[in-house]
């Protein structure tokens, strides 16, 4: 299964998962139609399924557009029935559904929005997780806690840490710079930045980015890092104030 990047609005991915062989494809958060049909048109692949993360206008907009255009079926979370257009496939919680062949683990994930899921493909090591882990940084809360959102990133966390993350946004040289500002003296984390900031400056995406590198190196994972805790002197603090702290600083950011 070959999985192709497809910068969508500003800063928005989405990503289509085709099976050469047969030229059948998955769409994941099509924000917008006209990329994905340019894309399935070159290469003449057919577009069966389109799925979802959450509801946000920027993952759904290309929703109704494609599913006319190709007769594809709409995926996502159940309880987000009535905010997902088109939707045809009413997902749950752990379920595994399946892409021809291939598993997709499905998971409730909620923090960002109370519906917001990810689709781990797991012959390919990769998982699409929509607004809920960016590389070196996390969605902003919008319908969720703060405890919520730490348990959607240790469900994260625990898949295989080769596991390769594809999220939605093109965030990462922020993301890097704020945790630069946290994680001051890092040189990994100055790898990193070097690295990506060249990637960029040649119009390459970010994305995929390592699970393993954002355990080691996202400030956002660190809730349950007691030596990160203190090396950046907030020892006293635990999970949810930790996660709180670094999530209102870089609100502020
Ligand atoms: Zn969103
Ligand atoms: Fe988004």
């Amino acid at each position: 299964m070959d999985i192709h990047i497809i910068p969508c609005l500003k800063d928005n991915y989405a990503y289509i998962v085709e099976n050469k062989k047969t030229k059948s494809a998955c769409v994941i958060d099509p924000s917008e139609a006209a990329p994905i049909i340019s894309f399935l048109n070159t290469n003449k692949v057919n577009l069966k399924y389109i799925l979802n993360t959450h509801h946000h206008e920027d993952h759904i907009g290309g929703n109704l557009e494609l599913k006319k255009k190709f007769n594809s079926q709409i995926l996502g979370f159940e309880k987000d029935k009535n905010r997902i257009p088109g939707i045809d496939i009413l997902l749950k919680n752990k379920e595994i559904w399946n892409f021809e062949g291939s598993d997709v683990l499905v998971e409730h994930v909620p923090g960002h929005t109370s519906g917001h899921i990810f689709y781990y493909f797991k012959n390919e090591e990769s998982v699409f997780t929509g607004d809920t882990l960016f590389s070196f940084g996390c969605g902003r809360l919008f319908e969720g806690s703060y405890l919520e959102m730490i348990n959607s990133l240790k469900k994260i966390k625990s898949l295989p840490h080769k596991t390769k993350v594809f999220c939605g946004h093109e965030y990462t040289i922020n993301n890097l710079k704020f945790c630069m500002e946290i994680d001051k003296n890092n040189s990994e984390l100055k790898e990193k930045y070097t690295q990506i900031n060249n990637s960029i400056k040649n119009k390459l995406p970010s994305v995929p980015c390592n699970l393993s590198d954002e355990i080691k190196l996202n400030v956002f994972l660190k809730f349950d890092d007691l030596k990160f805790k203190k090396r950046i002197g907030f020892e006293d603090l635990n999970e949810v104030d930790f996660f709180k702290k670094i999530r209102d600083l870089k609100d502020n950011f």
